[in-house]
């Protein structure tokens, strides 16, 4: 890990290098009153000090809609493999941390290789917090602040930015940045005391359990009336699904060219609160009741897949759900906490 410190000013010539240079660089910029992850074609356009993005990064490590493979008749498939170097300016812990457990999720069991192709190829920049958004937890979720993952952490300190660049695609970054110096004790403690401040300030909404003990939590009450309560507010809209960073549920559809011969097969993204999600063959819907996939989202985050990513809850923290709900109802630290209420703890 080389860690630097490098001036506004001089961070703004890195981010036109960057641009200039042969990879896509994707930032984060205002649209509106909203912040969202687009193709950055100027380093003035980038906003580092956004309180939240609409869509998480996910949608480029895994696209709304992605080819998988070609067929046509009487040959073998061609498998389909997307990913072309690429920059993602401005990931912030939370999503850091999505990203970090999607990555163990993709590559673990069945290797997904056209995820694990387009991650590869993708040179991640986080930076931590400088705005709380309005629905942020992550300090509940212990994701405000984040450790791996990213190739260069950036902090900012009021003039200039602390630059950690933690892997080899990081640290050759940094020869974009000549006039960066050697990080003072005296950035390191401003740098540290911005983390610490995050990870008491980023709790617009307070769990009052430690994340670890949700599976447990869960466990004890897959028959509470609270999913009944909630889920008859549900329009069934699946907004909470899209917006959410560790969301990675899928469709696969195959598309026939009209040769009626040869297709596509591509998947794209799916959510548990659709209505139709759990449809199989023989139109059996073995998640029919809204209140059935209202809880699942939270069991899903909250049990099964803590199951497979060691006990890593998978909820950051980010609040994006909270904000797409328009009945009020998708925020898991209340249901949690509601749970919290009812339960005998022991
Ligand atoms: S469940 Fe909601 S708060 Fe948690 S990660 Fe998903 S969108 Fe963010
Ligand atoms: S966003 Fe709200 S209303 Fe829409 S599916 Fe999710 S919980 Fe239901």
């Amino acid at each position: 890990m080389s860690v630097s410190t490098v001036s506004k000013d001089q961070f703004k010539q890195f981010v036109e290098a960057l641009i200039r240079s042969d990879q896509r660089v994707v930032g984060v910029q205002q649209r509106n009153d909203r912040f969202v992850f687009d193709d950055l074609a100027t380093a003035d356009a980038l906003r580092l000090d956004y309180d939240v993005t609409i869509l998480s990064p996910r949608k480029y490590i895994l696209p709304q809609k992605e080819p998988l493979l070609q067929f046509a008749a009487g040959e073998s498939y061609t498998p389909v493999h997307e990913g072309a170097p690429m920059v993602l300016l401005g990931v912030h812990p939370y999503d850091m941390a999505s990203i970090n457990q999607m990555d163990q999720l993709f590559s673990q069991d069945e290797y997904d290789s056209h995820y694990m192709n387009r991650r590869q190829h993708i040179t991640v920049i986080a930076c931590d917090v400088v705005t709380p958004s309005e629905n942020v937890f992550a300090a509940s979720m212990g994701t405000a602040t984040v450790e791996k993952g990213y190739d260069m952490l950036l902090t900012d300190i009021g003039d200039a930015y602390v630059v950690q660049a933690a892997t080899d695609k990081g640290k050759a970054l940094t020869n974009l940045m000549p006039q960066a110096r050697p990080a003072s004790e005296a950035d390191l403690d401003k740098c540290r005391a911005v983390q610490e401040q995050n990870q008491q300030k980023l709790n617009q909404h307070v769990l009052e359990c430690k994340p670890s003990y949700l599976p447990k939590l869960l466990e004890k009450n897959y028959e509470h009336p609270v999913w009944e309560e909630k889920a008859r507010l549900c329009y069934s809209c699946g907004s909470c699904n899209q917006v959410c960073p560790t969301c990675y549920c899928f469709d696969v559809q195959d598309e026939v060219n009209w040769d009626l011969k040869s297709g596509t097969r591509y998947r794209a993204w799916d959510g548990c609160l659709l209505e139709d999600f759990a449809t199989v063959a023989g139109d059996h819907n073995f998640r029919k009741n809204r209140s059935d996939r209202f809880r699942h989202r939270l069991y899903r985050k909250g049990k099964y897949v803590p199951g497979k990513i060691d006990g890593q809850i998978a909820c950051v923290g980010c609040g994006r759900c909270i904000t797409a709900c328009t009945s009020n109802i998708a925020n898991p630290v209340d249901v949690y906490n509601q749970l919290m209420k009812r339960t005998d703890i022991g």
